[in-house]
């Protein structure tokens, strides 16, 4: 059984170009995973298929009122449900591997000044943030979500070699990469990557995951296995 990924927005056709190219196409047209967009339209209210109102209280801007969403997220099947914002958990690798290995994912995409409280509160598993700043919606972090646990499927990436030797697999970051030409203007490649020394090439990778990720994100170093 393929994954299903289901993401709920008021911009469908936002999708419409990055989910039909490169892996994600593929995956789509092998059917390693299927995905849905759901216009969160069709569950509006009215005539004009409100889907927003003012903020009690008032305030600036709109809120995404609470009934089209529920009533879109109660609609589907036995699935989990992951609502964006800013004021969620900020996504690491370990939740992208988590969700790669489920079923079925819902993704909810905020507009505005943000969704009301009680579909955080009653209608998602989970909130969560893709860092410390504001986009104009949750749209971004769909497709950033999306193309971080497609590439997880089984299948998808041609060598599965490449997914597990990448940044933040044991807590660290990836060594720098080099290709041909081995000199460019002066700029040379390391010369024990040419040196054909398997042994002295691990080493030399690891002193550089070690050094980068110490001098770049030392943070990652403090986390324990699950990035927390
Ligand atoms: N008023 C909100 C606040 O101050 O936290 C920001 C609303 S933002 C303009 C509109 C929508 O974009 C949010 O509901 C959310 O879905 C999405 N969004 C914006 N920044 C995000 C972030 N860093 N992480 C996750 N979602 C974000």
């Amino acid at each position: 059984m393929s994954m299903r990924i289901t993401v709920v927005t008021i911009f469908p056709e936002y999708f419409d170009s990055p989910l039909g190219v490169s892996l994600v196409g593929r995956a789509r047209e092998t059917g390693l995973v299927e995905i849905d967009i759901l216009d969160l339209r069709e569950y509006g209210i009215g005539r004009h298929r409100q889907i927003d109102d003012a903020p009690f209280g008032g305030g600036p801007g709109m809120v995404m009122m609470v009934e089209p969403l529920a009533r879109a997220l109660l609609d589907l099947e036995e699935t989990h449900r992951v609502l964006l914002t800013p004021a969620g958990v900020t996504i690491n690798q370990s939740r992208l591997d988590k969700w790669s290995s489920m079923d079925s994912l819902t993704i909810v995409c905020g507009r505005y000044e943000g969704v009301d409280e009680r579909i955080a509160e009653h209608y998602v598993e989970e909130q969560v943030s893709i860092g410390d700043y504001v986009t104009l919606g949750g749209e971004v972090g769909a497709l950033a979500i999306i193309e971080g646990v497609v590439r997880l499927i089984k299948g998808v990436v041609g060598n599965p070699e490449s997914v597990d030797t990448e940044s933040f697999r044991g807590g660290m970051l990836e060594e720098p990469q080099y290709t041909r030409p081995a000199d460019y203007d002066g700029f040379a490649v390391p010369e024990v990557l040419m040196s054909g020394d398997h042994g002295q090439i691990d080493l030399w990778r690891q002193e550089q995951r070690r050094r980068r990720t110490e001098t770049r994100r030392p943070d990652l170093l403090e986390r324990d296995e699950l990035g927390n």
